[in-house]
C-alpha cells in the first residue's frame, strides 16, 4: 500500500469514527432524556392533589347541607308541633326557616359546581395516567433498542480505531502531520480523490505535471486550489 492509499484509508476510518461517535453521543443523550414523561407526571401529581382538595370541599359542603336540613326539620317541628302558638314567635321561626332553605339552595349550587369540577379533573387525570403509561412503555422499548445500538456502535468503533492505529504505523510522520492539520482546517476532509484530472472536492483541474506525479505516486501532491492531499485511485 502506498502512502496516498494509506492516507485515503485513514480519512475513511476517521470519517467513520466521527460518524459512530456522533451516533453514540446521540444515543447517550436520548437515554439520559426522558422526553415529556417527567412533565406529565408532575402535572398528574398536581391534578391528583387538586382532586383531593375538591373531594374535601365536597364532603364539607355535604355536611353543611345535612346540618342545615337538620335545623330546618327542628324548625318545622316547632312550627307545626302546636306547642308554640304565639303569632310573632311563629313568624320569626318561619323567617328563620326561609333563610336556612336559601342557605341550603346556595350550598347545593356550590356542591353541584364542585362535583362538575371533580368530574373534569378525574377525566383529565385518566388522560394523564394513560399518557404516562404509554410514554413509560415507549421509553422502556427504546432503552432496549438504544442499548443494543450502543453495543453495536461501540464494537464497530473499537474495530475501526484499531484499524486506524495500524494505518498510522504505515504513514510517514510528515505526511501524517500534514493530514492532521488539513483535517482540522477542512472539516475532516484532508484528502481529495481525483476525478480524471479534477479535484474531487473543489472541482479545480490539476496541472499536467502534478497530475502525472500524483498518478505515479512519486510524491505527495496537493490540490493547487484547496490544498487537499490528492489521492489517485
Ligand atoms: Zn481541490
Amino acid at each position: 500500500m502506498n502512502d496516498m492509499q494509506s492516507i485515503f484509508n485513514l480519512q475513511i476510518a476517521d470519517l467513520q469514527i466521527d460518524d459512530l461517535q456522533e451516533k453514540l453521543d446521540s444515543i447517550k443523550e436520548k437515554l439520559s432524556s426522558d422526553g415529556d414523561l417527567e412533565m406529565i407526571k408532575n402535572r398528574l401529581d398536581k391534578i391528583k392533589s387538586l382532586i383531593e382538595q375538591k373531594e374535601l370541599q365536597k364532603r364539607t359542603t355535604e355536611r353543611t347541607i345535612s346540618d342545615l336540613q337538620d335545623k330546618i326539620k327542628e324548625l318545622q317541628a316547632l312550627l307545626y308541633g302546636g306547642v308554640i302558638t304565639n303569632e310573632k314567635e311563629l313568624q320569626a321561626l318561619e323567617e328563620q326557616k326561609v333563610f336556612l332553605s336559601g342557605e341550603v339552595s346556595s350550598q347545593e349550587d356550590e356542591l353541584l359546581e364542585v362535583m362538575i369540577e371533580i368530574d373534569q379533573d378525574v377525566s383529565s387525570k385518566d388522560k394523564h395516567v394513560l399518557a404516562t403509561e404509554k410514554l413509560t412503555a415507549i421509553k422502556s422499548d427504546e432503552s432496549v433498542r438504544f442499548a443494543q445500538q450502543q453495543d453495536e456502535f461501540s464494537a464497530d468503533l473499537k474495530q475501526i480505531k484499531s484499524e486506524r492505529d495500524a494505518l498510522i504505523a504505515l504513514i510517514p510522520a510528515d505526511i501524517l502531520a500534514l493530514y492532521e492539520k488539513l483535517k482540522k482546517n477542512k472539516g475532516g476532509h484532508a484528502v481529495s480523490k481525483l476525478e480524471g484530472r479534477i479535484c474531487g472536492v473543489c472541482r479545480v483541474e490539476l496541472p499536467v505535471k502534478e497530475f502525472q506525479d500524483a498518478r505515479a505516486g512519486l510524491r505527495l501532491v496537493q490540490c493547487n486550489s484547496c490544498r487537499r492531499i490528492i489521492y489517485v485511485s
